[in-house]
């Protein structure tokens, strides 16, 4: 069974105004367990309202959003709210780390709010870290890192919680090509080690090949 699965979506802006954009029609895709997929567009083909849809940050105007097989489009707030934090976690081009809290505490803290119990939250955060190679850098705050460093405490956030699902958006478009291609190297081992599946979208053809399969976003449709 597909770990993610969008069938039909639309999705347009400024719906009824001479500005309205129609950026998604009748998208569909799979992700399949431990899969990594490249979701490959240029700039403003809609790459962010699309991971938006499938992380249950946005709803779409048609479609279906279903992970684990679980229809997400209807169930009521309360229950996507608990879906979005528990079988989703976002990567963004930028870090969006707690700038007064370390690098240990920005994944120890969405732990926290799930229930889990301070010291096995803070042995998942060391363990984390380790995993991508900062184990160091704990006590460190955002700015006191390096942008590559900031990326890699941003994915042990995202898996803090054990998601199903890891969704990035452009997660080392920040940085300059030769860290780019580090870090998004440390972003795959951390992925295939954990056996997660992921969707990752980037315009890097170089970093789309290193995916499992590359999804091509056009006109709206997916390819
Ligand atoms: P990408 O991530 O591929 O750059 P986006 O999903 O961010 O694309 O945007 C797709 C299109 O939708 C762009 O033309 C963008 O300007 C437009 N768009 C995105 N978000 C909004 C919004 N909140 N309101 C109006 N237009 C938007
Ligand atoms: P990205 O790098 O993810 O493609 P964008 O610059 O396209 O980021 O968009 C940043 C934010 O602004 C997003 O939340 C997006 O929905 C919103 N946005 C993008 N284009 C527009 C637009 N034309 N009008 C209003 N909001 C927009």
């Amino acid at each position: 069974d597909a770990v993610l699965e969008l069938n039909g979506i639309a999705k347009a802006y400024n719906k009824g105004t001479p500005g309205e954009v129609m950026v998604l029609r009748d998208a569909a895709l799979r992700v399949q367990p431990g899969e990594v997929v490249a979701l490959v567009a240029p700039s403003g083909a809609g790459k962010s309202t699309l991971l938006h849809i499938a992380g249950l940050l946005d709803t779409p105007d048609a479609g279906t959003v279903a992970i684990n097989g679980q229809d997400m489009t209807r169930l009521p707030d309360r229950k996507r709210t608990a879906a979005r934090r528990n079988d989703v976690g976002f990567v963004y081009q930028f870090h969006h780390l707690l700038p007064e809290f370390t690098a240990l505490e920005n994944i120890v803290l969405p732990q926290l709010a799930n229930g889990i119990r301070r010291r096995d939250a803070e042995a998942r955060a060391r363990d984390l870290l380790g995993r991508v190679g900062i184990a160091a850098r704990a006590d460190h705050r955002p700015a006191a890192l390096s942008g590559g460093e900031q990326q890699r405490v941003a994915f042990c956030r995202a898996l803090a919680n054990a998601p199903r699902i890891l969704l990035a958006d452009e997660p080392t478009g920040n940085l300059d090509p030769a860290t780019s291609d580090t870090v998004f190297g440390t972003l795959m081992e951390l992925v295939k080690g954990t056996g997660l599946s992921a969707l990752i979208a980037t315009h890097n053809m170089a970093l789309a090949a290193r995916m499992d399969r590359t999804l091509r976003l056009e006109n709206g449709r997916l390819a």
